[in-house]
């Protein structure tokens, strides 16, 4: 005789009661609807994926037990699954079907099978673990193209990239935890930290690895208060091994997400879960962010991303144009890297306006063209003269390699270059004597002042000297 589907249901939950906290039974058995129990197999709606693989992570041997109790050892249980059409927003809770055979549109609800039954078999020690479903699968949201691979190291983010390198290579379990990258925008925050998760998941392909913006992590959590599943949510980010959040200063004055953010993070250090995370300021700048998430920001390394000075600007667009498979000559490309210090988008935003502009005109792409659109790209943007600028400009005006300027040589024209470039730059940028030093040749601010005074000396004694300051001045204020 078959026992009512709902009084059997009803009984494996008082089981279930008993054995787990209440707040656990609340959030994942209630919502569970008994369907159908017909020749030994129960079967059981739950609301989501997610719900499924969740139960199957945490409860599956729990389960076991009491349908064994409830149905005998011929026992078997059924997950119905309520599938959703939100596969489009990969927000926590729309997890990647595994296989890929099952589309969630096309088929309102789906079974799965568990045969208890199987769990007495030697050959397969564990009956509730369907292949390919044992770890929940997160769609982890990593551009492959914003690899390691593809990100230029140079002076300007050193500490950043290898800290993110060690972090990828021992997730959690560096000194680096939280991770947190600041800078200004375009300067490589997001590919960078694209860069540690996609790495994570090429040594470690078992680890979830989870990128999102802040502000998808705030519309998650008001969606999650608004369907009342906070607690989804809140199980969703503890369980994820590796989690990178972009540009969190957007948390500022959002005090509940700061609040679910703060339990979150608590939890997944405590585990020793990796935490990345991006800002456009350093956690002491930070505003309208709560302490005491502002001073755990601070227990791991804050580690920023500078202007990248001429060489590596150049290197970028060089490994920018080589992954395109575009060619431009060498000169251009110097040209616009010297002409563009703001930030690397805006380099990039150059060199694509460049490349648009002569495949709409159908114009082969020359210094003059770059010229002329760098002079109209610059405008907008207020360039400001900096060092390297000035000191490409003086070896362009003399003829000579730009890395002279920085090498140890004496020989006569070299050491004039490199006093013009001083002079120069004190006149026309902010930088300090010290950093002019820095900067031109690695020496000290002494050799700066005194190149200023022999340049000021030649000007009022050497006519032909003259006249090269001149024109050289023109040509940096152009
Ligand atoms: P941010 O997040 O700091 O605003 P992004 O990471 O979006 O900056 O970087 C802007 C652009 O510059 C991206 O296209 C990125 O690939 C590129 N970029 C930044 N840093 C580097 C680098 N070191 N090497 C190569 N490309 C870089
Ligand atoms: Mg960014």
């Amino acid at each position: 005789m078959e026992k009512n589907v709902v009084e059997i249901w009803g009984n494996c939950l008082k089981i279930i009661k008993d054995n787990i906290n209440y707040q656990s039974f609340k959030t994942w058995f209630l919502p569970i609807k008994p369907l159908k129990l017909k020749d030994n197999v129960l079967t059981i709606q739950v609301p989501s994926q997610f719900f499924y693989e969740w139960m199957e992570e945490h409860y599956i041997g729990l389960l076991k037990k009491t349908i064994k109790k409830e149905l005998g050892n011929e026992g078997r249980l059924e997950y119905s699954i309520i599938m959703d059409n939100t596969e489009k927003d990969p927000g926590p809770f729309s997890i990647n079907v595994p296989a890929g055979e099952k589309k969630p549109t096309s088929n309102p609800s789906v079974s799965m099978p568990i045969d208890l039954n199987r769990g007495s078999s030697k050959e397969i020690p564990n009956p509730f673990i369907i292949p390919g479903l044992k770890k929940i699968k997160v769609n982890s949201q990593l551009i492959e193209s914003y690899s390691f691979d593809n990100f230029v190291e140079g002076d300007c983010n050193r500490l950043a990239r290898s800290a993110g390198y060690a972090v990828a290579n021992n997730p959690g379990k560096t000194a680096f935890n939280p991770l947190l990258i600041y800078s200004n925008t375009g300067l490589g925050k997001t590919h960078l930290s694209h860069s540690i998760g996609l790495q994570v998941k090429d040594n470690f392909p078992d680890k979830t690895v989870l990128y999102v913006t802040t502000d998808q992590f705030i519309n998650q959590f008001i969606d999650s208060v608004k369907n009342n599943n906070q607690n989804d949510f809140i199980h969703f980010y503890q369980m994820i091994d590796v989690l990178i959040i972009d540009d969190i200063h957007n948390l500022a004055g959002k005090e509940k997400t700061q609040d679910v953010f703060f339990h979150i993070f608590n939890h997944l250090h405590q585990k020793s879960n990796q935490i990345i995370l991006t800002s456009d300021k350093s956690p002491v700048e930070m505003k309208g962010i709560e302490p005491r998430l502002l001073s755990r920001f601070k227990w791991g390394l804050s580690a920023d991303l500078q202007i990248p000075d001429l060489e590596t600007r150049i290197a970028i667009l060089h490994k920018k144009l080589y992954n395109d498979g575009i060619e431009i000559s060498k000169e251009v490309v110097e040209y616009l890297a010297y002409s563009i210090n703001t930030n690397i988008r805006e380099l990039e935003g150059a060199m694509i306006s460049l490349l648009a502009q002569s495949s709409l005109n159908k114009k082969t792409i020359t210094l003059e063209l770059a010229k002329q659109m760098i002079d109209k790209f610059v405008k907008n943007t207020s360039r400001e003269i900096s060092i390297d600028y000035i000191q490409k400009i003086v070896c362009d005006y003399f003829k000579i390699p730009i890395d002279m300027i920085n090498s140890k040589t004496r020989k006569r024209e070299i050491v004039q270059a490199r006093q013009l470039s001083m002079y120069f730059s004190k006149k026309h940028t902010k930088a300090s004597l010290a950093s002019i030093g820095l900067h031109c040749g690695n020496k000290d601010h002494a050799t700066v002042l005194h190149a200023c005074r022999t340049v000021n000396n030649l000007v009022e004694t050497d006519k032909q000297f003259r006249v090269f300051v001149e024109e050289l001045d023109k040509k940096i204020k152009l």
